[in-house]
């Protein structure tokens, strides 16, 4: 499939949704879980800082998951070509609904709405007290993190804080999903970008647009599940591609 037909196809959409999984901030220097970079393919015990059982009950756990906000590649990393060609989706009017599953708040810095932006796993932007449910910015907790407290606790109720993410063992958002889910169901093309589409229910959207009657558009370095159900699958780095795909900016010479 050469990328011109693609671009034909998003020409002609009043409504794209794209979802985007860690793969699209990479090149933004934000490691994904899963790919040959990934952390957990390097460090299989990184998983447990993700897991929300360990992080309740384990204040080692809780330590090493502040120590390691403290420096999150996402404090200093700036949207790509990638996430710069959506947000111009988006002033082109097309953009319908953009999926994430990325915390790194990327999407929103490169010039996307928030309204249009669908979170499923939350932001790593803000922090939540997981008793009293408190949400805060993430900047005031590191600061006390900065100033020797390993593990704070919630300044209203004393519970024990987290960034407002989705971790592993944790209820998703009913709604969130709802919201991204029926959005999927409304595409005319949907874009899997950047997600290994192993994260369950939100890579059930996929077959969702597909049973809805979207073309699917897979860009992924490495095959994913649904790469059969797909129109077209591109292996390409995203921030190459993916301008060429949306047709936006100078990047369609040759296609
Ligand atoms: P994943 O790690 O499971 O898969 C990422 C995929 O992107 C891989 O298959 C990899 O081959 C591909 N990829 C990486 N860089 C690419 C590039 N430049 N061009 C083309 N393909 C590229 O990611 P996932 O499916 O999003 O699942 C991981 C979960 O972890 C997510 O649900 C998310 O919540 C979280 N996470 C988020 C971030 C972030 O916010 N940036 C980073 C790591 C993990």
């Amino acid at each position: 499939m050469k990328p011109a037909a693609v671009r034909n196809w998003v020409d002609e959409a009043r409504r794209v949704v794209a979802l985007t999984g860690a793969g699209i901030s990479t090149e933004s220097g934000i490691p994904d879980f899963r790919g040959p970079q990934g952390v957990w393919t390097k460090d299989p015990l990184a998983e447990k800082l993700s897991d929300i059982r360990y992080y309740m009950s384990d204040a080692e756990v809780r330590k090493a998951a502040w120590r390691s906000r403290l420096s999150h590649p996402a404090w200093h990393a700036k949207p790509n070509r990638g996430h710069m060609a959506l947000a111009a989706l988006e002033r082109a009017g097309s953009l319908h609904a953009l999926i994430t599953q990325n915390i790194d708040g990327l999407h929103q810095l490169a010039g996307n709405s928030p309204d249009k932006v669908i979170e499923v796993h939350g932001t790593v932007r803000d922090v939540v007290c997981m008793a009293c449910g408190a949400i805060s910015p993430m900047p005031l907790t590191l600061d006390r993190v900065k100033a020797g407290e390993a593990d704070p606790a919630c300044l209203d109720c004393g519970g024990i804080l987290k960034s407002a993410t989705i971790s592993f063992g944790q209820a998703l958002v009913p709604e969130v999903i709802e919201h991204a889910m029926s959005s999927a169901g409304q595409a005319e093309v949907f874009f899997a970008i950047g997600s290994s589409l192993q994260v369950y229910p939100i890579a059930g959207a996929l077959p969702a647009a597909r049973a809805a009657g979207a073309r699917i558009v897979i860009v992924n370095a490495q095959p994913t599940p649904f790469d059969n159900m797909a129109d077209a699958v591109f292996r390409e780095p995203i921030g190459e591609i993916l301008p060429r795909l949306l047709g936006v900016g100078d990047a369609t010479a040759g296609d």
